[in-house]
Formats: C-alpha cells, sequence, structure tokens
C-alpha cells in the first residue's frame, strides 16, 4: 500500500479527478476526509455530532477527529493498492501525524487551479448523496437533469457549498492547507498540475503525475 495526496482548494477538482482515476483501476482507492465526515454526520454518530457545527460553518473539524478515522482507514487498507487521499491533511499538524505513523507516501499532487474559477465551479456544483458522484450543471452535467447517473438518486447541493461559506472555506485554504506545498516542496515530493484543463484532461495529467 501507498499513498499519493490530492492537495488543492475546495472545488479545485480533487474529488473528481480522484473518484475517475478510481473507477478506472482496481488497484486505486479513493478516500475522501469529507465522505468520511459527512457520512459519520448522516449516521449521527459522535464523531460526527462534534463535527457538523464546524463543517456547516466552512471550518476545520479538531485535528484528532479525523486523523483518527484516516488511521482508521489506512489501517486497514492492506495489498497491492494505491489511496487517493483526497482532503487530508489539511494543516501541518496534519501533515506531522502522517510522518510520524510511518504513512508511505509516494507522492503529493497540486490540483492548481484560480480562485476566480472555484468560485463558479462550486456554484453549479451537484453531489449525490448515495453513492457521491460529482456533478457540475454545466461543465459535468448528469444525463437526467437532477438525477444521479450512476445509482439514480436525486442529487443535492452541499449545505457548506454556499457563496459565503465557500468565501470562508477559501480563506481557511489559504490560511492552513496552502503551507503544505513547501512543506511537501522541501521533501521532495511535491507535483503540480493544472487544474482548469477539463475533467478528462485534468485526471490524464494527476495520472502522469502522481
Ligand atoms: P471537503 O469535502 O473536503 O471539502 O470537506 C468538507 C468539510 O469537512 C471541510 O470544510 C471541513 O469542515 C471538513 N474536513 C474535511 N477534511 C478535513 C480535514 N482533513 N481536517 C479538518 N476538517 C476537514
Amino acid at each position: 500500500m501507498d499513498i499519493v495526496i490530492l492537495l488543492g482548494a475546495p472545488g479545485s477538482g480533487k474529488g473528481t479527478i480522484a473518484a475517475r482515476l478510481a473507477s478506472e483501476d482496481a488497484k486505486l482507492k479513493h478516500v475522501s476526509s469529507g465522505d468520511l465526515l459527512r457520512g459519520a454526520v448522516a449516521k449521527g454518530t459522535p464523531a460526527g455530532l462534534e463535527a457538523k457545527g464546524y463543517m456547516e460553518k466552512g471550518q476545520l473539524v479538531p485535528d484528532a477527529l479525523i486523523a483518527t478515522m484516516i488511521g482508521d482507514v489506512i489501517a486497514e487498507t492492506k495489498g497491492d493498492v494505491t489511496m487517493l487521499l483526497d482532503g487530508f491533511p489539511r494543516n501541518v499538524a496534519q501533515a506531522e501525524v502522517l510522518e510520524r505513523a510511518g504513512a508511505p507516501i509516494r507522492s503529493v499532487v497540486l490540483v492548481d487551479v484560480p480562485d476566480a474559477v472555484i468560485a463558479d465551479r462550486i456554484a453549479g456544483r451537484r453531489t449525490c448523496p448515495k453513492c457521491k458522484a460529482g456533478y457540475h450543471v454545466k461543465a459535468l452535467p448528469p444525463k437526467v437533469e437532477g438525477i444521479c447517473d450512476k445509482c439514480g438518486a436525486e442529487l443535492v447541493i452541499r449545505k457548506d457549498d454556499n457563496p459565503e461559506t465557500v468565501k470562508d472555506r477559501l480563506v481557511v485554504y489559504h490560511r492552513e492547507t496552502e503551507p503544505l506545498v513547501a512543506f511537501y516542496e522541501a521533501k521532495g515530493l511535491l507535483r503540480r498540475i493544472d487544474g482548469d484543463q477539463g475533467p478528462e484532461r485534468n485526471a490524464a495529467a494527476f495520472r502522469e503525475a502522481m
């Protein structure tokens, strides 16, 4: 098992890229910290109840809470698998947790997208609450409006995708997560891709870089 970390702002397309690559290659496993947390919130677990308020405000949940969840997934992932880790680490403290745990990081790929493009992307984002597939009303529309191509469930707009919360999430990204670029660059692990080339080419560029 080894790990490829996806770095990038909310709406940079990390989840779309990881889901696409994982659907094409059984050896790639997509692990999204946001999906794990939304799952815990939906189930009403103690971790979910603790996380909910932070998530709705666009703030980071406490490091220990998410680090435990990710640690569990890493511990149960074995064999000839590459984990596409999407949304974790989100700050230097979390990166240090991974480091202390001796997580086998193969590379860290920054999906680079300007903030102006991000706001537009998130405004059109739709998500399947059941199978987690992601869509965009213009760039990646489902075949039938409002319905998931893969499982037929009704698509939703994420609660934290409203313009005000998106602004806060971008501030948090620049303040907390962007320092990871220098952190991993110093370790020789960082690669960058242009994340504004359209879904197919973004995924291909990522695959090449990882
Ligand atoms: P995402 O789906 O990655 O945009 O994550 C949605 C929300 O979940 C974030 O705005 C945070 O509130 C929370 N979250 C996801 N990953 C992390 C993390 N690694 N550390 C702290 N909070 C996180």
